[in-house]
């Protein structure tokens, strides 16, 4: 996690903070907590939700992520795999899934599967992404197989893949279900060994249960996503975490999900940090746990970056990103509710760096929030846009074509117009340095990978 030491020691001094002319003073305490590195309570991420001054919430957000980043942006070059499309659910908000004999429903070869994944590998991606529908009658030697062919022909493809809605489904169709958590960590185990090389975030939605039961229900409930994610940090697999809002949810039900997720990654963080003998800072708790805060975001965090979790040498995974992804309508059961507006994005991702403090990494993710959107929340909280892409399935912005892709070159320009120094990064957001455009090493070590 060295990336996280990026920014020099006078980028990381809190900053003078003047107040702008029509700041809502309501804001007052809550910066003065930012400025100090104070862990913010469910009430101050109500007013931060609830303020007319989202200009002063976005240079917040902006401020800890200096903090955190300095000037860098990252961004990677992936390529998503959308292995099928047919799913035993129905979410309202979906437009993706297909039943097995509709029109359009489909699914890939292993074969077709590790064809993508050589084309990606070739073309100089340092990661597939693979998720897919719950398909009923797959078994779970496919996903396996998937992933053992993956490993063997494009062996330095990292796999981020299934989320954890889908590690509970194969946690069913594998017989585990049964055993619960021992089970879930059967699976990530058997998919580890396999390939497996970290859980993308997808599938979290919002946690609330009536939420949950309004529009997706069938789907995993909150307890258990957040399960999956414990069990692959337990194994030490990092992962993501997002939150789909912008539909039937509220506001502070969108607070509620950062929460749960912020207690989760205090429980994370803590454990490992006990183990290394590390004293947490004396920070007010999350609320709904005895773990310590853990912040990463003040002007003197007490766990900087370097210390956290290194990928490879430490048994314990973490949360690494938080991605809000704003909902589209359109082709969904939900198409007659708007989609949320350009600066209710900006404030909810905004509001996402400020709460997750113990989160290194907020996301812009460009293919959701468009690469022009992106550039903005660059400024006010992001510190990454994901990558070139390649092909996303999962939700087609305004109606568009599947095929999304942009270029490196397209993702520099936004990053350095954003005022912002472009860093490739591989999954685990160790910054990439290219050979040439296929070849490709880590900066921190010195093996060269092609
Ligand atoms: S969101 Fe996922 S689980 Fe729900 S219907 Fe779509 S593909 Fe299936």
């Amino acid at each position: 996690m060295t990336p996280v030491l990026d920014a020099s020691p006078s980028e990381k001094t809190a900053a003078p903070f003047p107040a702008l002319a029509g700041a809502d003073p309501a804001l007052a305490p809550v910066v003065d907590k930012v400025l100090a590195g104070i862990r913010l309570t469910r009430d101050d991420g109500l007013v931060l939700f609830e303020s007319p001054d989202v200009w002063t919430i976005c240079r917040l957000a902006d401020l800890v992520r200096r903090r955190l980043h300095g000037d860098v942006a990252y961004y990677n070059i992936n390529r998503h795999v959308n292995y099928s499309n047919v799913c035993a659910l129905s979410c309202k908000f979906c437009a993706f899934f297909r039943k097995k004999d509709e029109d359009g429903a489909y699914e890939m070869s292993v074969d077709d599967i590790v064809a993508d994944a050589t084309r990606a590998a070739a073309a100089g991606a340092t990661e597939l992404h693979i998720v897919g529908g719950l398909h009923p009658w797959l078994k779970f030697d496919y996903y396996t197989d998937m992933l053992r062919a993956i490993r063997e022909a494009a062996p330095n493809l990292h796999i981020k893949a299934f989320t954890a809605v889908e590690i509970v489904h194969l946690a069913r169709l594998s017989g585990r279900w049964k055993q619960r958590y021992e089970g879930i960590l059967a699976v990530l185990r058997d998919l580890k060994d396999a390939g497996l090389g970290s859980l993308p975030g997808g599938g979290a939605e919002v946690f609330d249960d009536r939420v949950h039961d309004e529009a997706y229900k069938g789907k995993i409930r909150s307890d258990e996503w957040l399960d999956v994610h414990r069990a692959a940090h337990e194994l030490g697999l990092n992962s993501n975490a997002t939150m789909l809002y912008g539909h039937i949810e509220q506001r502070a039900e969108r607070l509620h999900h950062m929460m749960l997720l912020r207690e989760q990654q205090d429980r994370t963080l803590g454990a490992w940090a006990a183990a290394q003998g590390i004293t947490p800072q004396a920070q007010p708790t999350s609320g709904g746990t005895d773990a310590p805060a853990i912040v990463l975001t003040g002007p003197d965090e007490a766990y900087p970056g370097a210390r956290l979790p290194m990928p490879g040498a430490s048994a314990t995974g973490y949360f690494q990103t938080i991605i809000p992804l704003p909902f589209f309508p359109d082709d969904s059961e939900l198409e007659a509710l708007p989609a949320p507006t350009g600066l209710e994005n900006l404030r909810t991702l905004a509001v996402a760096r400020l709460m997750l403090d113990n989160f290194p990494h907020v996301k812009a993710f460009w293919i959701m929030q468009t690469l022009e959107m992106a550039q903005f929340m660059l400024q006010n909280g992001a510190d990454d846009i994901d990558g070139t892409v390649v092909w996303y399935d999962i939700t087609k912005v305004g109606g568009a074509s599947t095929h999304q892709e942009t270029t490196v070159w397209d993702l520099q320009r936004a990053i350095r117009e954003a005022g912002f120094r472009p860093v490739e990064r591989d999954t685990l957001y160790r910054p990439i340095e290219r050979v040439d455009g296929s070849t490709w090493r880590v900066v921190a070590d010195s093996s060269v990978t092609a």
